[in-house]
């Protein structure tokens, strides 16, 4: 039987699956293992989770959820989806500061790749890491905690530290939200406004299917005292929508305004349906934020390679952080997303294509979707890539959560980097 991704594109290639039942259990596979990796809920578009050797889920292991409300954060059992235990801190009167486009995802995983939602003040989901708990390659259980050495390299750690077992997050007042869709924001008014429009809300994303000089629709998350009708020439939409054209509305978090918790919201996607639109690929590339309408306007100009290979694009911001392979690693970030049909051969090339478009800009890819630059493109763009090279080697020095991705991009000490800079990832 083959193991796939989410997404059906990767067909996993380890031997076999593990899913054991306690922590203790983890330290035992990992200090018997030859070549061992984590495992999510396997959301990512490309090979980042594979290995020859074996997977570990971590999802087994017994549910944490342990408030502390003097410190206001959380720890939580690695693999946990947010959608799992976001009411519960709801209850106790938190809130998580964002979530993602989806609840679906593990906590681990989310982090592990810099996984974001949206909002100029609000950094990554991992900006909200406070302490890890994880095995080690010698198969001890470490603890680590925000302000340690090693630790703003660890977070988005590309699972190449060590098995996280538990995360502590921290917490905010719980809140409440309220959604409003707007539509056909002319592309023109984005050029002109784009901080305002980016700004407007708690949390802003812009879908586009990138074939007109229309945004097909904004969505603003936030409190809205008096949402306009008309809001820099976009309609306020009278219906729920979907991002994704012909899908159901009823997939989606509620809209129109009503007011309601943080974690029904936040997420553009309901836990209980499909998110998105199920059979797809996924890239996305962030820029400096100040570039954003100028990396529009680069992509905008090849709007007719991308529309007919895409399913809906989106445009998002991230605050900048100091976790080292973040891809919004010190610099407010606009991230330009796209969800394309599920074929890689036709997708490939227009995501190769973007990325020339976006070099310009610094473009760094998000680590769980399809990209295809190398290293040499992408070592350049993150102040601290060596020092992650040399915590990989540091904290596993036998490799053993190495594998084919983190040796294209974080070689070895002492081993040669691959001679092709180029080649798709997503396949
Ligand atoms: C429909 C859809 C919507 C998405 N929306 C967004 C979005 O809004 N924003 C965004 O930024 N991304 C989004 N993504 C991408 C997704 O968030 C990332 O790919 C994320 O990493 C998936 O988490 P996962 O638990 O599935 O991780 P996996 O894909 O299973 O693993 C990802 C990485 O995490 C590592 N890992 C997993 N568990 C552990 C652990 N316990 N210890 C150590 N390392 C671990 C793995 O080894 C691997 O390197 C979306 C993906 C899909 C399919």
């Amino acid at each position: 039987m083959t193991f796939t991704n989410w997404a059906g594109n990767v067909v996993f290639g380890a031997r076999r699956v593990h899913r054991p039942g306690s922590v203790a259990e983890v330290a035992r596979l990992v200090a018997g293992a030859e070549r061992v990796r984590a495992l999510g809920t396997g959301h990512s578009f490309n090979r980042i989770a594979d290995t020859a050797g074996d997977l570990v889920s971590v999802a087994g292991l017994p549910r944490r959820v342990e408030i502390d409300a003097a410190r206001s954060a959380v720890t939580v059992s690695a693999g946990l989806r947010y959608g799992e235990f976001v009411r519960t801190l709801d209850e106790a009167g938190f809130a998580l500061p964002n979530l993602g486009s989806l609840p679906h995802i593990s906590v681990a995983g989310a982090v592990a790749t810099g996984t974001h939602g949206s909002g100029v003040r609000n950094g990554s989901l991992a900006t909200a890491v406070a302490g890890l708990e994880l095995v080690t390659a010698d198969g001890q259980v470490a603890g680590i905690r925000r302000g340690e050495p090693d630790f703003a390299g660890m977070v988005v750690g590309l699972g190449g530290v060590g098995v996280v077992t538990a995360v502590t997050l921290d917490l905010v007042p719980a809140f409440e939200i309220a959604q409003y869709v707007y539509e056909d924001l002319p592309v023109e008014r984005f050029t002109e406004d784009a901080a305002e429009i980016l700004g407007a809300g708690y949390s802003v994303s812009l879908f586009t299917r990138w074939r007109t000089d229309r945004i097909d629709q904004v969505w603003l998350k936030g409190p809205h005292e008096t949402p306009e009708l008309l809001w820099h020439g976009a309609s306020r939409a009278t219906v729920a929508m979907h991002p994704v054209p012909g899908m159901p509305a009823r997939h989606c978090t509620e809209q129109l305004g009503v007011s309601g918790p943080w974690y029904r919201r936040l997420p553009h996607f309901r836990l209980e349906f499909t998110p998105s639109s199920g059979r797809e690929l996924q890239s996305e590339f962030f820029v400096p934020v100040e570039c954003v309408t100028e990396a529009f306007a680069a992509l905008d100009d090849m709007r007719d390679r991308i529309a007919p290979v895409l399913r809906i694009g989106e445009i998002r911001t991230v605050a900048g952080d100091e976790l080292w392979l973040s891809p919004a690693a010190g610099r407010d970030s606009a991230a330009f997303h796209f969800t394309w049909i599920d074929d890689p051969a036709a997708v490939t090339p227009v995501v190769a294509a973007i990325e020339e478009r976006l070099a310009r800009f610094g473009a760094r890819p998000h680590w769980g979707k399809v990209f295809t630059a190398g290293p040499d493109r992408l070592r350049g763009r993150y102040d601290r890539w060596a020092d992650f090279a040399r915590l990989l080697d540091g904290y596993d020095p036998a490799g053993k959560f190495r594998n084919d991705f983190l040796d294209r991009f974080f070689p070895r000490a002492g081993t040669p980097a691959p001679k092709l800079d180029t080649r798709p990832v997503g396949e």
